[in-house]
């Protein structure tokens, strides 16, 4: 079965683990800043490393003090997780419609969910395409709400200029294997905020404050720390940081095979009749990490199957996160928003990935365009 996605690792990623597992350390060593600073040059602004994307989002929201009262605007079409790390801290997602074309945060949803009680915006790059971040940036500095950008699939998209990143209060990435790059599990925040993210830094770290000019008992000795808020541990390993290092410096590369497999994807599926191609805005340069089509007529579900019966392993992004018994439990109906939901009755991503050969995309293609009858 062809996958809709999957790592690429070189010899050089193998060597870079290898290197580590022989090093002092496993854990928090020295390659755990390596790996920080060398995302901070793509990011364009200071990193953390945490365990996962999911883990990323909990400690945003947990760093921007959302909690119980709180209101956290986000779109539905995300993985759960967007959601549901502001739900854990007893917040209230209010989820707003998205953007026809780009399946992103619709800012004036965004901007009719508000409500004095709103402290963050959450938005999410789907499919690596960044969301409309000066709008939104607009919105949260009139309501006093944090931005944060789910990035889990932007890493090395680029919005007006600026990369993914260096926009938000604080953005997350992931670097689940199926992501623009991977280190197995892995995830991490980055913020514009130095405040923010020292934030982050204490609650993947257990909560522990170990700087003398924060302890209130600065003079127990030097083995003292002390837990002023209640964290987790959240730290990516020494090992997998190393992964992370070595997959960076191929991220251009990864970045060039993106578009390339992204701009056959539009020249070979042109004008086939039951499609809808996805549209990328001029002002975004992004990492392409889906490619997201529609298939029309009512046929998603039969093309899916006839897809994956041809040992085509492709994917639906996503469903809406509250249909999840989860949040229909709380109240959440379908219907809410109805953009989401009928790009989702629509939605099919088709394979996108590095090591994707072009003989393997044409064969995408043409049995895709067979069961489409063109
Ligand atoms: C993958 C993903 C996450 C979660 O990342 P993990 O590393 O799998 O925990 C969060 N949000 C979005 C949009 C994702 O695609």
């Amino acid at each position: 079965m062809l996958p809709y996605g999957r790592q690429s690792i070189e010899q050089s990623d193998v060597d870079a683990v290898v290197a580590a597992l022989s090093s002092d350390w496993l854990t928090t060593g020295p390659r755990v800043a390596e790996f920080e600073a060398d995302l901070e040059r793509v990011a364009g602004a200071p990193c953390v490393t945490v365990t996962n994307g999911t883990t990323a989002l909990h400690a945003a929201y947990a760093a921007a003090g959302i909690g119980p009262g709180d209101e956290v605007v986000t779109t539905p079409m995300t993985f759960v997780a967007t959601a549901s790390g502001a739900a854990m801290l007893g917040a209230t997602v209010v989820f707003a419609d998205i953007d026809e074309d780009t399946a992103n945060l619709d800012p004036a949803a965004a901007e009719a969910a508000l409500t004095a009680r709103t402290r963050a915006i959450a938005a999410v790059d789907y499919a690596g395409v960044p969301a409309d971040y000066d709008r939104l940036r607009k919105l949260a500095d009139t309501t006093g709400a944090v931005l944060v950008a789910d990035a889990a699939h932007a890493i090395g998209s680029v919005y007006r200029g600026r990369p993914v990143g260096s926009i938000a209060d604080l953005t997350t990435f992931s670097f689940f294997p199926t992501k623009n790059l991977t280190t197995a599990e892995g995830g991490a925040v980055a913020s514009i905020r130095p405040e923010l993210l020292d934030r982050v830094r204490t609650f993947r770290t257990v909560g522990m404050v170990k700087k003398p000019e924060l302890l209130h008992r600065p003079d127990e000795g030097r083995w003292f720390y002390e837990v002023h808020e209640f964290g987790l541990n959240y730290r990516l390993p020494d090992v997998l940081c190393a992964l992370g290092s070595a997959q960076l410096r191929r991220l251009a590369g990864f970045k060039a095979r993106r578009q390339q497999l992204t701009a056959r994807y539009d020249e070979l599926l042109a004008g086939v009749p039951g499609l809808k191609l996805p549209v990328t805005p001029d002002d975004v340069d992004p990492m392409r990490h889906l490619y997201p089509v529609r298939i029309l007529d009512g046929r998603r579900r039969e093309v899916f199957e006839r897809m994956q019966a041809a040992g085509i392993g492709v994917q639906v992004n996503y469903i809406p996160v509250y249909w999840h018994p989860v949040f229909e439990e709380l109240g959440y109906r379908r219907g809410m928003c109805p953009v989401a939901e009928s790009f989702y009755a629509e939605e099919i991503s088709l394979p996108l990935f590095v090591d994707l050969s072009d003989a393997d995309q044409d064969r995408v293609i043409e049995t895709l365009r067979g069961i489409l009858g063109s």
